[in-house]
């Protein structure tokens, strides 16, 4: 792995915005986790996503329309599943007792991936190194997606704001066989090798794929027979991996967003604070659509996240206020797009200037 730092100096913003949050929870006597409501909707979610099963499943109902309609629901669904209980338990944010957060982190292996390697992916790489090239993974999609200015530029890339979606869409399957395994034989995430491996993690990996061959390809190939259940499987991972791979690039992969680059020399020395660092890369999107907000469990607020990924999303839309209170103050630029529409076409407008032009700057 690349050796990066973040310079030392200038540190106000961070101290004040870390000292201001903290006093937050301690005057509304608040833990910094997740709340009742949180496990209100891990359970409602979970509960939905196995009417759905049971439904396409078990009941298959005779209509076209309404098998395909119950089938997106049940792709969203489980993207929710992922954006919502997977995503603050892994980052130990769901709750105050770690057993709770292991337990619901396993969410991830529900949906087919492992999560002992996406803590390394996620937490560490992508939170710590973020957009930085070389060592953050998300923005590493060779040879067909170039998402930094630093990387190698080949013609596809010309056309790649016209294909994307697609691999967005086939995406989950790409991760479930064949990056999982990867990382399983490697023992490496991109450029980081993963702590020595376990029986339990050994164990945890193998019994997450055998569980996934049995509940999502040959459990519905017997009830339904495998031309139903094809047809079925590859429409939903299709609309999971839209709403998945959409959702988490809305927040660094948009116009006006900066990269730094530890892949051509393996050093880099980040001219910056660490906090300061996350604003330039990180932007919010739709803070005041509660619906989004509650769907995408807070990834809206992702400059948020990314300042405190240990509170969970519950908070942010507060903790929003006093980061740009704060950045204001600091004369630090708090990045964010009111809408939905607005954050996705900048991620369209992004894709399409990086592959423009080998030269282009974000
Ligand atoms: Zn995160």
């Amino acid at each position: 792995m690349p050796q990066i730092s973040f310079a030392t100096n200038n540190r106000q913003f961070h101290v004040e915005v870390n000292d201001r949050v903290k006093q937050y929870f301690k005057d509304n006597h608040m833990s910094q986790r997740g709340n009742s409501k949180l496990f209100f909707k891990a359970f409602f979610m979970y509960a939905v996503v196995f009417s759905l099963y049971y439904t396409l499943v078990f009941v298959q109902p005779s209509s076209i329309a309404l098998n395909f309609l119950l089938l997106a629901m049940f792709g969203t669904f489980l993207a929710f599943i992922g954006f919502n209980i997977m995503h603050d338990s892994c980052h130990g944010a769901f709750s105050d007792n770690s057993k709770v957060n292991d337990f619901f982190g396993y969410s991830l292996n529900f949906l087919g991936a492992e999560s002992y390697f996406w803590r390394t992916k996620h937490n560490v790489l992508h939170h710590t190194y973020t957009n930085v090239d070389g060592v953050d993974d998300d923005i590493f999609k060779p040879p067909f997606l170039r998402m930094s200015p630093n990387q190698p530029y080949n013609k596809l890339h010309k056309y790649q704001r016209n294909y994307m979606l697609f691999l967005y869409g086939v995406s989950t399957l790409f991760w479930v066989f064949f990056m999982d395994f990867t990382k399983y034989f490697t023992n490496k995430v991109y450029t980081t090798d993963l702590p020595k491996r376990t029986f339990k993690t050994h164990f945890t990996f193998i019994a997450t794929k055998l569980f996934y061959v049995g509940f999502y390809i040959a459990f519905p190939i017997y009830m339904l027979g495998f031309g139903k259940f094809i047809v079925g499987y590859l429409f939903y991972n299709f609309i999971m991996g839209i709403v998945l791979s959409v959702v988490f690039q809305l927040a660094h992969v948009v116009e006006g967003a900066i990269y730094a680059d530890a892949q051509a020399t393996g050093v880099l020395a980040i001219d910056e604070d660490w906090a300061i660092y996350q604003m330039k890369t990180t932007f919010d999107f739709c803070p005041n659509n509660k619906f989004i907000t509650w769907a995408v469990g807070g990834l809206n607020f992702q400059v948020e996240h990314h300042l405190f990924p240990k509170v969970s999303h519950v908070h942010y839309p507060a903790i929003r206020k006093i980061v740009r209170e704060v950045a204001a103050k600091h004369g630090v630029v708090h990045n964010e797009f009111n809408s939905f529409a607005e954050a996705v076409n900048s991620h369209f407008n992004m894709m399409h200037k990086l592959g423009q032009s080998p030269l282009v700057a974000a």
